[in-house]
């Protein structure tokens, strides 16, 4: 399929759940409410979705959320999606909180998963429940080390939060080159309304990236994940540092993806509300060509880009009472 904007899309991220069994303080209020569980699409759903874009070219599938791996019977499908691997698939890949890796890495390899993204943004155990809420830094390490041994590459994905881990970046770095990890750091997107202020939270990775050149050699790298991460070699590591930074620097032009929820609403932009409601289709009793031409149709609306802006500490910055937030639905219905 190729966008209004000549760009081919081959990566499909589903959203299973937009439940969690943490609160990330940058991704969800605390008293979040959730969707009645009767609103989801059954994992046959979403299943039949994934193979219809996956004849549509899609390459690559992410499950996201919320957390995975909380939502019941996930591993079915992560398994009738890992049979297709090779058969139009090429990677099927997992973003976790790592909570319950622990329990499910083994199966996840076996699924036919190569690789994992776990969100980590901080090793000090009373930061990360401060930050989670209420999360338990040792299980999720527990969970990265089971991954590991289970033969699944690990990326680290850690948020970059001003005053929160803003000195740890370096400490994380560090970590992650011992453990054989490569480290992905997000800015943080204005995306729902939270109890805290973005434009407080925000801390532009170029300013990480010049304070991590002071003890680190990065070297731009070749390697490009088909994301829009940019990627630095690190010399004394011998691993990799990505940099995500939809603020600072957009990265729209080579975007390459379409996002699912767990009511089979499909979003096009991560920053904008261009949608397309898939379960309607799907329960209008839609055969496979009529599923296939809405898919089509849906991505023919992809907008150019994103809409994110941040106010500047004292200006509007996304909290109530204020301008809002220019993505009302928080990051765990669209999926990081
Ligand atoms: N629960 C899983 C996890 O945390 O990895 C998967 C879903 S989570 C929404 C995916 C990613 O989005 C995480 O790396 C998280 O840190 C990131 N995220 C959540 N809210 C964000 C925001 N407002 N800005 C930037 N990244 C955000
Ligand atoms: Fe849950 Fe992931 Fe959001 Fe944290 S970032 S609250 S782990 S969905």
């Amino acid at each position: 399929m190729i966008d209004p904007f000549g760009r081919a899309i081959t990566y499909l991220r589903v959203s299973v759940t937009d439940r969690c069994d943490l609160r990330c303080v940058y991704c969800m209020a605390e008293d979040m409410t959730f969707l009645p569980r009767g609103a989801l699409l059954d994992l046959e759903e979403l299943d039949r979705l994934c193979a219809a874009f996956i004849r549509l070219g899609t390459r690559k599938i992410r499950l996201t959320g919320g957390e995975p791996l909380v939502r019941r019977g996930v591993m079915t499908l992560f398994r009738s999606l890992g049979a297709r691997l090779g058969h139009g698939l090429d990677e099927l890949s997992v973003t976790t909180n790592a909570s319950q890796l622990a329990r499910f890495a083994g199966d996840l390899a076996a699924a036919g998963v190569k690789r994992v993204n776990v969100s980590l943004d901080t090793l000090d155990a009373g930061k990360f429940t401060s930050i989670t809420r209420w999360g338990r830094l040792e299980r999720v390490l527990e969970g990265i080390f089971a991954a590991r041994d289970a033969g699944l590459a690990v990326k680290i994905n850690t948020v970059a939060v001003r005053g929160l881990n803003e000195d740890e970046i370096d400490s994380l770095l560090a970590w992650c080159g011992e453990q054989g990890f490569d480290l992905c750091l997000i800015e943080i997107m204005p995306m729902g309304e939270i109890d805290a202020s973005r434009s407080e939270q925000y801390l532009p990775l170029s300013l990480v990236r010049s304070r991590l050149a002071r003890h680190w050699t990065l070297t731009e790298s070749a390697y490009h994940s088909g994301g829009p991460a940019r990627y630095f070699d690190v010399a004394e590591t011998g691993r990799r540092i990505g940099f995500i930074t939809p603020m600072s620097h957009n990265f729209c032009e080579s975007c390459n993806r379409v996002r699912l929820t767990c009511t089979g609403t499909l979003y096009m932009c991560l920053g904008q509300d261009t949608s397309s409601d898939l379960r309607a289709v799907l329960r209008s009793g839609a055969d496979e060509a009529a599923l296939e031409e809405a898919i089509r149709a849906a991505v023919a609306r992809k907008p150019k880009g994103h809409d994110f802006l941040i106010a500047a500490p004292g200006e509007s910055s996304g909290l109530a009472g204020e301008a809002p937030p220019a993505v009302a639905r928080h990051m765990n219905v669209t999926g990081g």
